[in-house]
């Protein structure tokens, strides 16, 4: 683990057991994530992303989850603890203070029963020694960092009184209470409209910087990645095809999976014509995957790809893939 990073997450893997069967849902995923990087996990509906993030918490139903790897978490006070390795009081301890998570849906997330002060007070009354009256001024102050006002009324009301964005602008007070290391956002604006997902983003951007957290982003939005994330990690099938800077990703990306990602961003301008898509669907992960993952779909597919699998190949500091073509997109030799 660097002496930088938050979380180093090292050859992952989630088998989850179904009534069909073990589903290889994470099947070796390494990347880390630097103090004050946001960085974007993105990829297809079913690639393992949201698996990934919620197996640093541990949120799995332990009784039908098998993990292998490693999950280091450096804590606020400096040690590095295996996620694996701790007790579930211990658990209960990283989970809010040092690890919290968004979800989709924020209405869901909300308990519809209690006040939204009472709802971020618990999150304080559970992780510190603050007084009632500590824990109400602090959540007041909460609610002003995120933008609800007037703090004091809102803070009374229940959740169905408020709109999905300002919900989520609720779970991402809650998610701060208690000052966490890192912040896991799992799809966090996609039920949102376009203009409340830009300013969900901007608060979430504002927030990282003033604060100095690190985020993990999980989208399948490329525009969301260009939008806030320092470095991104590309899903497929269960493993990362690649990881880079965002920019280098976007502006040299290697991976045959990533450049049809990126072809498929709608353009503005070009109204009329057809929308660029990849063919065919991920494999199932019921099912032992031989070789590459993405060689049914990938127009640069040689024998190969089909029976071995493809090392994570450098392609300069910090940017690696697993291809075997050197430099994807140009016709290669074993083609
Ligand atoms: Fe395509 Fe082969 Fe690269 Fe897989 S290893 S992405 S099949 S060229």
């Amino acid at each position: 683990m660097n002496a930088n990073s938050i979380v180093s997450i090292e050859d992952l893997k989630v088998n989850l057991l179904t009534t069909r069967g073990v589903v290889c849902a994470v099947r070796g995923v390494s990347f880390e994530i630097g103090k004050g990087e946001i960085h974007g996990l993105v990829g297809e509906s079913g690639c393992g992303k949201t698996m990934t993030a919620k197996s640093i918490l541990r949120l799995h139903d332990e009784k039908r989850t098998l993990y292998g790897g490693k999950i280091l978490l450096r804590e606020s006070g400096g040690a590095v603890e295996n996620v694996f390795d701790l007790r579930k009081e211990q658990l209960q301890k990283v989970r809010g203070k040092e690890v919290a998570m968004i979800f989709q849906d924020p209405m869901v997330s909300l308990n519809p029963l209690l006040t939204i002060g009472d709802q971020i007070g618990e999150m304080l009354r559970f992780h510190t020694d603050l007084s009632p009256k500590e824990i109400e001024a602090k959540t007041l102050e909460l609610l002003e960092t995120v933008g609800i006002r007037p703090a004091g009324e809102r803070s009374r009301q229940y959740p169905f009184e408020f709109s999905g964005g300002m919900a989520q602008r609720i779970m991402i007070a809650m998610a701060l209470s208690c000052n966490p290391q890192l912040l896991i956002a799992d799809e966090s604006t996609t039920a949102l409209d376009v203009t409340t997902q830009a300013q969900i983003l901007d608060l979430m951007k504002s927030l990282q910087k003033s604060i100095g957290m690190s985020i993990l982003l999980i989208t399948h939005n490329f525009g969301v990645v260009a939008e806030i994330c320092d470095r991104a990690s590309v899903m497929y099938a269960g493993k990362i095809v690649e990881t880079s800077t965002v920019r280098e990703l976007f502006d040299a990306p290697r991976h045959p999976y990533t450049q049809s990602l990126i072809r498929s961003i709608p353009k503005s301008g070009c109204a009329g014509q057809r929308l660029v898509t990849i063919p065919g669907a991920p494999p199932s992960l019921l099912e032992p995957i031989h070789g590459c993952a993405f060689a049914p779909r990938c127009r640069y597919a040689a024998q190969r790809c089909r029976t071995q699998e493809p090392p994570m190949c450098t392609a300069g500091e910090g940017h690696e893939y697993a291809c075997y073509l050197p430099n994807a997109g140009e016709e290669a030799d074993h083609v």
